[in-house]
């Protein structure tokens, strides 16, 4: 189980992964063995930070790192006038978002510098210069077609045999939620034979890459 405190640190910041979710995300990581809890964890997606402390008090407890990628300018959802905006969030000079300050605060406040790998920039542009096996890979990007069908086509591969692939805010039900991270990550994933779930937990799906 995660740290009462540092539970407390990733609950503090903004952001839209309900507890039963990260703590799901923390046993996943910490279930890792062998090569695949020693590689590094990336996260593509970061906002401010709530997710990357459950992430990086598992990688803490591993041994190893999380490579936190963001451009920190918000997806397609979070600009002015769509559902997913918080003003408070726009640099009032450049009247862009800005959640880089709030996602160094809660990695800084959480005491986790030493494991959280922040890499500002966007997912492609990254993704093109990787090239290393990944433990645990946990894809919260862009959720419009393009970004989904990007970060499955660009990270998903790197996953090792015995890494897992956490997914956010999969709605099988189309009622519940917007389809890309389901049809074009999720459904493409255990379709290919590379990858079997292991869990879900509200809109979180973990799987195993096993070939
Ligand atoms: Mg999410």
């Amino acid at each position: 189980m995660i740290d009462p405190e540092l539970r407390r640190h990733a609950l503090a910041a903004r952001g839209f992964m309900p507890e039963v979710e990260g703590d799901a995300l923390f046993d996943a990581a910490c279930s890792l063995r062998g090569d695949a809890a020693r590689a590094p964890f990336v996260e593509i997606g970061s906002w401010c930070g709530r997710s990357t402390v459950w992430l990086g008090a598992a990688a803490r407890q591993q041994g190893t790192v999380v490579l936190a990628v963001d451009h920190h300018r918000g997806s397609e959802e979070n600009q002015p006038g769509w559902e997913w905006h918080d003003p408070t969030l726009l640099d009032a000079a450049t009247g862009r978002i800005d959640t880089l300050p709030f996602f160094r605060s809660t990695i800084a406040g959480a005491g986790l510098e030493d494991v959280v790998v922040a890499v500002v920039g966007e997912s492609p542009v990254f993704a093109a210069c990787w090239n290393a096996p990944i433990g645990f890979l946990f894809i919260d990007g862009g959720h419009g077609v393009e970004p989904a069908r990007a970060d499955y086509a660009n990270w998903t591969p790197h996953v090792m045999i015995g890494g897992l692939l956490a997914i956010h805010d999969v709605f099988p039900d189309p009622t519940d939620g917007g389809r890309p991270p389901y049809e074009d990550i999720y459904l493409p994933a255990l379709a290919g034979g590379r990858f079997e779930e292991v869990s879900a937990t509200g809109s979180l799906r973990v799987l195993r890459r096993v070939r």
